[in-house]
């Protein structure tokens, strides 16, 4: 069993989707593990740790050459992995629905796609889920980045010169993400508020001493929602949460956004009027920038200036914490991967649940559910 570790390609991509720890353990498993050189090198990883785990460290063509799996963060272009064993095993995030041609590309190269982003949400994959390990870390750096772009402190001070007045940070969807956000907030002192559609998540957000602001008078997701995703709102739904937004969001100074629907572009929270009824000076950071954004006129990489009101987002959060993105999401690998793994043949045999929850292709077709018809 050859495991090999590519180099991230796609453009600002600084994760590794293997650490030294984790290699040493697929080897302590019996594997072989080829990374190629540099592959670590966003993440803070020189390639002599590699190596002193046990790993080989190559050019991406020995790297690949014999692989029977290959992990990755951000699926690579398949003819890279042309020297890989037929029908080998690729574990990475592969946006299966917006890239729909990368996947069928996977098909005709034989590949046997396995997408991360799609590890069902139950118990025993928590320790597998790519999304909540990736998304923990964003949602504390959207605060970071807001408060560092913010003109003025979080925490209420009180000095010989007068009181500086604590921020107010309102987070808009409680998910893994905004959970971390609110955490994050409370932690530097700000004032924080909080909203969802699923309403298991007020208790949540009371629980980390934040005030929860939730549409009342039309139904919104009772419980949890459907395997923890929300799902698109009714109009009448978006019009009461647009209202309730208004009032509230002109208070604020920091307002961190976090929406996502799986599989869909992200749902519009805040309209450009909306904008302009902040004060002057104030941050809104738009996580779901690269799904199409929460906010009106956010633009992935960039600052958007508008009615003095500063809009940033980043294209790829978790890159910005590469070395613990990184950690985190090799040991997702490890993880799913270890858990599958068949001592007799040495090598790792998914079940059903699972394996038909994330694999996209197999023996030259696409065979996922979600993507046919
Ligand atoms: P997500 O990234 O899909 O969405 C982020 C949040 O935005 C969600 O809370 C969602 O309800 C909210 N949202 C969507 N549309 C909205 C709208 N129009 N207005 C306001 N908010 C809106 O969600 P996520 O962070 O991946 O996780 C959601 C939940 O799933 C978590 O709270 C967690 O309890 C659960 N979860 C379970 C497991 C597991 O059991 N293995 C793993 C991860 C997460």
């Amino acid at each position: 069993m050859r495991i090999a570790v590519l180099t991230e390609r796609a453009a600002g991509e600084a994760r590794v989707a293997a650490s030294p720890e984790t290699v040493k353990k697929f080897i302590a498993l019996g594997a072989t593990v080829a990374v190629e050189a540099g592959a670590g090198a966003g993440a803070s990883i020189p390639d002599e740790a590699y190596r002193e785990a046990g790993a080989e460290v190559g050019i991406v063509a020995a790297t690949v050459k014999g692989a029977d799996i290959v992990l990755a963060v951000q699926a690579p272009d398949p003819a890279l992995l042309a020297g890989a064993n037929p029908g080998a095993w690729v574990a990475a995030t592969f946006d299966p629905f917006r890239e729909r041609g990368r996947v069928d590309a996977y098909a005709k190269a034989g590949l046997e796609a396995l997408a991360m982003e799609l590890m069902p949400r139950i118990t025993r994959a928590q320790s597998m889920d790519v999304l909540s390990s990736q998304s923990n870390l964003a949602g504390y750096k959207a605060v970071i980045h807001a408060a560092d772009t913010y003109g003025r402190a979080f925490p209420m001070m009180m000095t010989a010169a007068g009181t500086v007045q604590a921020a107010r940070v309102f987070v808009m969807g409680v998910g893994v993400a905004g959970l971390q956000a609110i955490a994050t907030a409370k932690r530097l002192g700000a004032q924080v508020s909080a909203t969802d559609v699923r309403s298991a998540t007020k208790e949540q957000i009371q629980s980390l001493g934040a005030k929860p602001i939730f549409v009342e008078n039309v139904a919104g997701i009772e419980g949890e929602g459907a395997g923890g995703y929300a799902t698109e709102m009714s109009e009448e739904y978006q019009k009461a949460q647009a209202e309730l937004v208004s009032g509230h969001i002109a208070k604020q100074d920091i307002v961190i956004t976090t929406a996502l629907i799986p599989g869909r572009d992200a749902p519009r929270l805040i309209s450009d009027a909306q904008i302009a009824s902040m004060k002057p000076g104030s941050v809104i950071f738009d996580l779901a920038v690269a799904q199409g954004g929460n906010v009106e006129g956010s633009v992935a990489d960039q600052v958007v200036e508008k009615h003095g009101v500063k809009i940033i987002g980043y294209a790829n959060t978790p890159t910005h914490l590469a070395a613990d993105a990184s950690a985190l999401y090799a040991r997702n690998l490890y993880n799913f991967l270890s858990a599958f793994w068949d001592k007799e043949t040495g090598r790792p045999v998914l079940d059903e649940e699972i394996g038909d929850a994330v694999r996209l292709t197999r023996g030259g077709a696409v065979v996922h559910g979600r993507l046919q018809g």
